[in-house]
């Protein structure tokens, strides 16, 4: 899945890029993006034409564009999505799933390379778009709801889970998912297993800066995401993990702290984690 930071680098570029401007029109390539928010494309092509973009927002790993009317705009980019600007003129490419045109020029495409697409897209009112997604109203959103380090504590001591559950569990952290929980612990140098209620005071500053420090620089290693389009994996196909990354992909590798090998254990089922057994307590 695209995590919180690829996300609201998205969401910048979309601030800069379309809000203010006016759909024109709207065409689905693929109609198992549409769903659940419509029953058929037309649906999305009747609600999105027309309407003018007031504001970019994101909550988690989910872009909302405000329309104009009370109405929000979903993109939800799913495992790997990916919004390109075009030209009005220029037709939507084999995996281009969907693309809206503005009346004063140019268009945004959205894509995704993939067989079956998670690309989601939608338009429904704005006080029914966090539902309509299944985002928890209480997820702790690290980045936007900007919490002090005490309030962070009070969240983990209420939460009490094991870490890394904690960070990946959609209704208590919105948009974190297996690469950057595991990037916040290495940094932070807790164990995945280490009850969230039991941290210190200075575990839990170590944790707090980690969030911060993380998100920070994997949204610099993000870069500008509307331009040069394709959604980077953070494992290429030689199996290299992504520059920036510090653990995650990285198991039989050496730690970048103490050079043990960088250990991948399975958490439960679908959930794994790459850990240091040496710097993480
Ligand atoms: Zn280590």
């Amino acid at each position: 899945m695209l995590e919180l930071p690829e996300v609201e680098v998205l969401r910048k570029d979309l601030e800069k890029e379309v809000v203010g401007k006016r759909v024109k029109d709207v065409t689905v390539e693929t109609a198992s993006v549409v769903r659940p928010f419509h029953r058929n494309r037309p649906d999305l092509v009747k609600a999105l034409e027309g309407r003018k973009i007031e504001a970019a927002r994101r909550r988690g790993n989910i872009i909302f564009l405000e329309l104009d009317e009370g109405m929000t705009w979903i993109l939800d980019p799913g495992e790997a999505g990916s919004l390109h600007k075009e030209t009005a003129s220029e037709k939507p490419g084999p995996d281009t799933h969907m693309a809206a045109t503005f009346t004063t020029g140019g268009a945004l495409h959205v894509s995704e390379v993939a067989d079956e697409p998670t690309v989601r897209i939608g338009v429904v009112p704005t006080d029914e778009a966090l539902d309509a997604v299944g985002l928890s109203p209480d997820a702790l959103d690290l980045f936007d709801d900007n919490p002090t380090w005490m309030e962070f504590g009070r969240f983990l001591a209420e939460a009490d889970k094991p870490l890394k559950l904690l960070l990946v569990d959609p209704d208590l952290v919105a948009g974190i998912g297996p690469v950057y929980s595991d990037e916040i612990l290495w940094e932070a140098g807790l164990r995945h297993d280490h009850p969230s209620s039991t941290l210190s005071t200075q575990e839990t500053r170590r944790l707090y800066r980690a969030t911060q420090e993380v998100i920070v620089a994997a949204m610099k290693a993000a870069g500008s995401s509307l331009d040069d389009a394709e959604a980077d994996s953070m494992i290429d196909d030689e199996g290299e993990s992504a520059q920036h990354l510090r653990v995650y992909g990285r198991d039989g590798k050496p730690c970048h702290r103490c050079r043990r090998p960088i250990l991948r254990t399975r958490i439960k089922k679908g959930v794994y984690t790459y850990h240091c057994q040496q710097c993480m307590i």
